[in-house]
């Protein structure tokens, strides 16, 4: 991304498992959860800088998020578009679980700067143009249907199918999920201390967090 001056830095922090689970979403997904056990709920041990990670710039709000982890063939990974888009790779290959399985999850308030707002809401309002540009297709292609399928020109039939359905939702799914991403951790090899892929200048702030 042009966003970076430098490589991202490999930045460490420590995590520790939370005591006791705070939601009734979290009750929910591990008594859903076949492998239960396994599942690992983590935060972070110190508070992060006021810095964004992915540009480096002041934070202007924190966001509280869970960030899921899910077991892919390359480790514990956190949820985003690359594990969705193998996922998906592999599904068409081979039928079976398409999107691997959550294994824990991360609570904690991520800074994030003006630049990662506008992203954010970007994509969302893309996401949902996508959603909605298809919802008027549905009555239009029903009337048609009454009037006798020779008066649709195919180009509509297209547009919704496998256009709108399932192409388009997929797209927007996706950037859903990339809307939603806006720290990026690596694959998880230490519970203990869990590596954000940063921008230097907070991997600078974090250095000097701790003097
Ligand atoms: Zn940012």
């Amino acid at each position: 991304m042009a966003n970076y001056p430098a490589e991202p830095a490999e930045v460490a922090v420590p995590a520790q498992p939370r005591y006791g689970m705070e939601t009734v979403g979290d009750m929910l997904r591990m008594s859903n959860s076949r492998e239960w056990r396994d599942l690992f709920s983590l935060e972070l041990q110190q508070p992060l800088p006021d810095i964004c990670s992915e540009h480096g710039l002041p934070a202007v709000d924190r966001w509280v998020k869970v960030i899921l982890f899910r077991r892919t063939p390359r480790g514990i990974e956190q949820q985003g578009l690359g594990v969705s888009l193998r996922g998906f790779g592999s599904g068409l290959v081979r039928t079976g679980h398409r999107i691997p399985p959550v294994v824990g999850d991360l609570h904690g308030e991520w800074p994030v700067c003006a630049k990662c707002i506008r992203r954010t809401t970007l994509l969302r309002w893309l996401a949902r143009t996508l959603i909605i540009i298809g919802l008027p297709l549905l009555p239009a292609l029903l009337i048609a249907l009454q009037l006798g399928v020779d008066h649709i020109h195919p180009a509509w039939v297209v547009a919704f199918f496998p256009g709108w359905f399932p192409v388009g939702l997929l797209v927007a799914m996706l950037t859903y999920q990339t809307a939603d991403q806006f720290i990026r951790f690596g694959p998880i090899v230490n519970a203990e201390s869990l590596t954000i892929r940063a921008h230097p200048d907070f991997a600078a702030a974090v250095a000097e967090q701790r003097g």
